[in-house]
């Protein structure tokens, strides 16, 4: 096959020829690109794996000048630099890793024009002595990587990004172009506004992943059902599973190794050597396990990861997007698996009452929450539910990939369900001006004489015993689901259960709660099918 002759548009095709090896653009990158070489600002919303790098490499390359790339992740600026190299490109980056020599090198072949790329972390940008190094070099483009850490209403806030709006202003004449794999409507709008790109064109590419398939199941004995859907549905796939705790992570690492399937753990807490060990095992052996705190991934690329399972509940829909789209890059049916309990809830909602943070930064991340439990909570297509949450329209009549779609769940009344788990609430803060846990209010309303119902005579409440129809695990569903649905909350440090707001219209009869039913056996999985 010849090389495509040259002509005047297509000094970018070259460049992805030449340079990087490839035959032809993705999706927008070859309008993002045409549009930036010729001087013009661009937003650019693509998903993770979409190949949002490109979009400013080759401008950098086909422009004169270097191409200044604004990126928070600091850890990944050497390897990115070195594979760029490798490449034939000359890239560089000045942050605080380095020592002052090492400062000096970069800083006097930008200003020689001896760099195509140079990699800056954000802060430095708030340097009078960055900006000055700037002016007295040639640049082509700016890049703004991971640039929903400008919104402060995003699950990534870096105040470092709300002076990046200078360059604009400094350097009116050099295109900029805004990049980010997570952004709702509003924080898309914000970027805009923040950085001050009022005359940006915009490009939004599909959030949909479809040879991901979504899939939540209730938590019931997490690392057997983790087990058995890897046995199941994934023997010998290379993977990634998140938990939350670094000694979950050790755990079911651990656990994995005895039971045959070979997993590393990979988290802050192991030393620098071991990390890079287990990361670079896990790019380059088939069928690795990598069980980690969400500390692994950022910027990993490795095409045929063939699921992303999460032992505990993310953050943010955000958070969860990006981190299962780290699945099947290759486009080859793949899978992101959760288990989700009640559990998770209280977890995560006593994190977010203890944690630090004044009252905004609360409100804000019970409201990511919320997003997330929603999710989790649907009865709708899980896809579609995640592509409505991006501003993005869903597939009518849902995605035939993810397991609300494969095994719709039956919904049942659970009002008066929801009544007796409220009314004992109730009482209990009523009567006695206590709170409980979960567990202790799924032992009276199931009528058992345990040893702390008998301590506090909580066999004597009206309530006790008014649950016997119910299982546990089932009364277990009930609050979770009301937790996610607001009508029940989580105070303290002990997780104790409150009414809110919206309580009174069930207790007082005056709304319907329709509830998921709980699969009878929570382990089972829904048949596999392709998309
Ligand atoms: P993002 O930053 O959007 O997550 P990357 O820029 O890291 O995505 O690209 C993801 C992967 O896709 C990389 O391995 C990249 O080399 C590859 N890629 C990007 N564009 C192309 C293309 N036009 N043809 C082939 N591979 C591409
Ligand atoms: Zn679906």
């Amino acid at each position: 096959v010849g090389a495509p002759a040259v002509d005047g548009g297509s000094e970018a095709l070259a460049a992805l020829h030449r340079v990087f090896g490839y035959d032809a653009f993705r999706g927008e990158q070859e309008a993002v690109i045409e549009h930036v070489v010729a001087g013009g600002d661009a937003v650019v919303l693509m998903p993770t794996g979409g190949g949002k790098s490109l979009c400013y490499q080759i401008p950098a390359l086909v422009r004169p000048g270097t191409g200044v790339v604004v990126s928070p992740l600091i850890a990944l600026m050497q390897d990115q630099v070195d594979a760029l190299r490798a490449l034939g490109v000359r890239a560089g980056f000045v942050n605080s890793t380095q020592d002052f020599d090492e400062r000096r090198v970069m800083e006097a072949q930008f200003l020689a024009g001896e760099l195509d790329l140079l990699y800056l972390a954000p802060e430095r940008l708030r340097l009078e002595s960055t900006l000055d190094l700037l002016s007295r070099g040639k640049i082509s483009v700016f890049a703004i990587d991971e640039a929903h850490c400008v919104s402060q209403w995003g699950h990534d806030f870096r105040p470092d990004y709300l002076a990046l709006s200078l360059l604009g202003e400094r350097w009116p004449d050099v295109p900029r172009i805004a990049l980010t794999a997570t952004a709702t409507r509003a924080t898309h709008q914000e970027i805009t506004q923040r950085l001050n790109m009022p005359r940006a064109r915009h490009f939004v590419a599909s959030f949909d992943r479809p040879n991901i398939q979504y899939r939540i199941v209730p938590k019931a004995d997490p690392k057997k059902q983790l087990l058995a859907f890897l046995r199941e549905e994934h023997a010998g796939d290379a993977g990634i599973v998140y938990c939350l705790s670094r000694n979950s992570v050790e755990k079911t690492a651990e656990f994995l190794t005895r039971n045959g399937i070979e997993a590393v753990p990979y988290h802050a807490g192991l030393d620098a050597a071991t990390r890079a060990a287990h990361q670079s095992r896990f790019l380059r052996e088939e069928g690795l396990v990598v069980v980690a705190t969400i500390a692994f991934g950022m910027g990993i690329d490795k095409p045929d990861v063939r699921f992303v399972a999460h032992l505990d509940l993310p953050k943010s829909v955000e958070g969860y997007y990006q981190e299962t789209g780290r699945a099947g890059r290759d486009g080859l049916p793949s899978t992101a698996w959760m288990a989700y309990g009640l559990n998770d809830v209280i977890q995560q909602r006593k994190l977010i009452q203890s944690g630090e943070g004044d009252e905004a930064f609360r409100r804000r991340a019970q409201a990511h929450l919320d997003a997330m439990l929603a999710l989790c909570e649907t009865a709708q297509c899980r896809r579609g539910q995640l592509l409505a949450y991006f501003g993005q329209d869903p597939r009518p009549g849902g995605c035939g990939n993810c397991d609300t779609c494969l095994e719709p769940p039956d919904t049942w009344d659970g009002t008066i369900a929801a009544q007796k788990v409220l009314s004992t609430v109730w009482r209990l803060h009523r009567e006695r001006r206590q709170k409980f846990g979960a567990v202790q209010i799924v032992d009276i309303l199931l009528g058992r004489r345990t040893a702390k119902v008998i301590q506090f005579d909580h066999d004597q409440l009206s309530v006790f015993g008014i649950g016997e129809e119910l299982t546990e695990g089932e009364w277990r569903g009930v609050i979770r689901q009301l937790l996610a649905q607001g009508l029940l909350a989580v105070e303290g440090e002990y997780g104790t259960l409150v009414l809110t707001e919206a309580s009174g219209a069930v207790l007082r009869r005056e709304r319907e709660v329709p509830l998921r039913k709980e699969p009878k056996k929570p382990a089972a999985a829904p048949r596999s099918s392709s998309p």
